[in-house]
């Protein structure tokens, strides 16, 4: 086990910078997720770990040893790719040996590990299969049987559950996440998938364009999202962001949306300026159809009109109208029949952002 530097990385191909600055520390033994849109450079910073890639600039330690000059076999990282790239020819106990034996580990002690190993990952059935007559989620378990077996300092996943159906991810969550309960071993797992960076990560790294949009527990990137981009790309259905504008003076602020006016709540008073343009954030969930559901104190009446709804399954997705704009409200209620309506806003779960940097006006 080791923690995992890196030190103001950048990474190009000719002259396109896809990893801009990356400089982050992943602590010995924590779950780090990598999370990001499609082309956003995930893969790119893993591949550099794993000595795939070349490093344009900057340093990569594991534990206290410098990576970049040293060879991707002599790293001491075992990686899992979304393809799991198993031997064919080859049965599930030989794909699960064949890094040991290429050690040159002794045949009755490849034997012990790998049957810890399948053990582990109830593959103890399977041993003596091929590939092809195995399911997608078993020849994943191969895939991190073959990994756990060279007992890496460092467990590096690819998108590895991108190929599996809705179900079986959400039980080879299960298995990856008590995997790592059980071992404790550093792991960088890179996903486009927030709910998979949601139920995993100790800490998740939110890339965009090569950049670092925000470093946080999933709890903190949810409720405290420092920006725009992060406060739309976590939760489902995805954050209502609306043009508003902040109005008034010292002491008296206010955010205005058409007719609506919010009171500033404190926490965005140290940012506030006259007149300036605001996108105003609230989650789907967080508005609510009668003012009891939020403390008196922090509850604020918004008119809205109702243009349609659309049944999720155990909640209702309203989709309605404010000011010109169209708001998203998630709710459990199981009618609603007018046109015009009053919702109620928990003024504790709105976000504001300024229009031009798109940083969040929250100090927490
Ligand atoms: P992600 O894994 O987040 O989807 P990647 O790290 O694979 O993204 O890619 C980041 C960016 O780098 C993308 O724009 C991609 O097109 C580009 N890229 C990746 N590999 C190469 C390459 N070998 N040559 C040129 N551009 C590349
Ligand atoms: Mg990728």
């Amino acid at each position: 086990m080791a923690k995992v530097e890196f030190k103001n990385i950048k990474k190009s191909y000719d002259d396109v910078e896809v990893v801009k600055h990356f400089d982050f520390t992943v602590n010995d033994g924590e779950f780090v997720v990598f999370l990001g849109p499609s082309g956003c450079g995930k893969s790119t910073t893993l591949r550099m770990l794993a000595g795939l890639e070349s490093i344009t600039a900057g340093e990569i330690f594991v534990g206290d040893k410098l990576m970049n000059k040293i060879d991707a076999k002599d790293r001491d990282l075992a990686m899992v790719f979304q393809s799991y790239a198993l031997y064919p020819h080859m049965t599930v106990y030989e794909n699960i040996a064949f890094a040991l034996k290429l050690k040159g580990m002794p045949k009755d002690q490849i034997d012990t590990e790998v049957r810890k190993a399948a053990k582990m990952l109830e593959l103890d059935p399977l041993l003596a299969r091929k590939p092809k007559e195995l399911s997608g989620g078993q020849r994943q378990r191969v895939a991190m049987g073959r990994a756990m077996v060279r007992t890496p300092k460092v467990f590096l996943f690819d998108e590895p559950l991108s190929n599996l159906d809705a179900k079986l991810r959400g039980t080879m969550r299960e298995e990856i996440k008590q995997l790592h309960r059980e071992l404790q071993t550093t792991t960088i797992y890179v996903t486009h998938d927030q709910i998979e960076a949601m139920t995993l990560a100790d800490r998740i790294v939110i890339l965009k364009d090569g950049y670092v949009a925000q470093v946080g527990t999933p709890t903190e990137v949810f409720q405290q999202p420092a920006n725009k981009f992060v406060a739309q790309f976590i939760g489902n259905p995805s954050m209502n962001m609306l043009d508003a504008q902040l109005v008034g003076e010292e002491g008296n602020w206010h955010v205005e949306l058409g007719d609506t006016r919010i009171p500033l709540p404190e926490r965005f008073h140290a940012h506030a300026s006259k007149n300036l343009a605001l996108h105003f954030g609230v989650r789907p969930t967080d508005i609510h159809l009668r003012a009891e559901q939020v403390d008196h104190d922090r509850v604020l009446p918004f008119p809205v009109k109702i243009k349609d709804k659309e049944l999720l399954g155990a909640s209702i997705l309203l989709k309605t109208e404010i000011a010109g704009q169209s708001l998203m409200v998630e709710t459990q209620a199981a009618e609603v029949d007018v046109n015009e309506l009053t919702l109620y806003l928990d003024l504790d779960a709105i976000h504001l952002f300024d229009a031009m940097s798109e940083k969040s006006l929250a100090t927490f």
